[in-house]
């Protein structure tokens, strides 16, 4: 849906002129009179938002999330490490605190080295199995695109290095399983920053992801003349991720609906995470601050969640730790995945339901765009892949955020790959999103 924002704003402004230069019979002025003053009131109130939401501070903390901390993958020192960052903002911000910690899946972290001594950059699925602490020593290969007919008697006891494309990893590695390899490697069929990220299940194999380039060296340096190449994985057990929570309920009165405000701040490895997630963690942040000054009716909770990235781990514990009373008085769940890629086709705002249905979370978003002549156009459009799914799936409505090419619903190519850098955030549309999204929870918290 497109909005007419602008048009909005000057039809309105032609009524009031009208109404001053001529005499209206009573009962009708009177009506234009209460409108003005609806809107005009409606207008002051999204004027405390927009007018305090600062784009710089927006951008300093995506700079400082995604360059100076950068890949921030769950279980790690780097995503504990910016959970205190966020903690020790929202405590100088005045708010409760509640650090959430939770167990997750073991972590696979992996190396990647040839018989010369060269190190390959290497993605290592959750699904994939660990090797011993040497790690696996053995030839490689070449399996072509991983069909059965691809491998021969001469695949036993090797590495398979399986080309991306035509069949799912999953197969590909079956495959090569069945062929009696005793690793596998897939590689790129793509330029793109960043190994490879194939997402496999219960190999027991160990399996790890590389770039075109890689593969394609492998294969002319070391496959071509029976060399080696070891590749280790550990299993780190016992990690575990946490959700940083502010709450914020009415002073008095008031009917203690909830509204919660969800971001992920983790990152895939490899990513420094400046639009996937810096960008609505920075501008969640922003909100919390802005939103602290004024008089509310309802309560107002933040989850930033850790561990998305692995399956939407940190926001489904969060949801699963609310109480059946919680649940039931939770009305809206606004949750902000990357919102401020410079990307120039991502010209729209996408607000995905899990539904594809408008609930009260877009169509409060719908409204506060028309008030406040949000640029970009809104589009509701059906998809999960977000924290939003969690609160969806406990019965709240709820919508994530998250910019996208209007039709082909793109994201922008930097999206999971090394790319993913401060340098291709547009400050301007963070604030666009800080603006409409903070404009909008006001609308539904604030006392009138
Ligand atoms: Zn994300």
């Amino acid at each position: 849906m497109k909005i007419g924002g602008k048009f909005k704003v000057i039809m309105l402004s032609m009524v009031l002129a009208v109404s001053s230069l001529y005499v209206m019979p009573i009962q009708f002025s009177q009506t234009i009179v209460a409108q003005a003053k609806g809107d005009q009131g409606e207008a002051a109130f999204d004027q405390k938002i927009i007018s305090r939401i600062s784009a710089e501070r927006i951008y300093e903390d995506v700079h400082y999330l995604s360059e100076t901390i950068g890949p921030r993958v769950a279980g790690t020192e780097e995503e504990k490490f910016t959970a205190n960052y966020i903690k020790e903002r929202l405590l100088s911000y005045g708010y409760e605190v509640e650090v959430q910690d939770f167990n997750i899946p073991d972590l696979k972290v992996g190396h990647l080295q040839t018989d010369n001594g060269d190190e390959v950059l290497v993605n290592i699925p959750s699904g994939s199995a660990a090797t011993t602490e040497e790690g696996l020593t053995a030839e490689l290969y070449d399996a072509g695109l991983g069909y059965p007919t691809d491998f021969t008697e001469d695949a036993a006891g090797k590495i398979a290095l399986i080309s991306r494309g035509e069949l799912t990893f999953q197969v590909k590695v079956e495959n090569a399983i069945a062929a009696g390899s005793a690793g596998v490697l897939i590689y790129n069929n793509i330029d793109q920053a960043g190994p490879l990220n194939p997402s496999i299940t219960n190999s027991p194999l160990p399996v790890g992801g590389i770039t075109k380039v890689s593969g394609e060296a492998l294969l002319e340096d070391v496959a071509s003349r029976n060399g080696t190449v070891t590749l280790k994985v550990n299993s780190i057990s016992n990690a575990t991720s946490q959700n940083i929570i502010a709450k914020r309920a009415p002073n008095k009165g008031g009917n203690h609906d909830i509204l919660h405000v969800s971001a992920h701040y983790d990152s895939v490895p490899f990513a420094p995470g400046a639009s996937d997630n810096a960008s609505g963690t920075a501008v969640a942040l922003e909100m919390a601050r802005v939103l602290k000054s004024y008089p509310i009716e309802k309560e107002l909770r933040f989850a930033f969640v850790g561990a998305e990235e692995i399956g939407l781990v940190g926001s489904h514990y969060y949801v699963s730790q609310l109480t059946e009373d919680e649940i039931d008085r939770s009305i809206a769940n606004f949750n902000m995945d990357m919102v401020g890629t410079s990307w120039e086709n991502a010209t729209a705002i996408f607000m995905n339901t899990v539904d594809g249905q408008a609930n009260i979370v877009s169509e409060t978003a719908v409204a506060t765009a028309e008030r406040i002549g949000t640029p970009s156009e809104l589009v509701l459009y059906q998809r999960g892949s977000s924290d939003h799914v969690s609160f969806h799936d406990a019965g709240i409505a709820a919508v994530n955020f998250i910019r996208r090419e209007p039709r082909t619903a793109n994201l922008e190519p930097y999206y999971h790959t090394p790319l993913d850098t401060i340098e291709h955030i547009s400050e301007e549309r963070l604030k666009e999103a800080g603006d409409l999204v903070g404009a909008s929870v006001y609308s539904l918290i604030r006392k009138n």
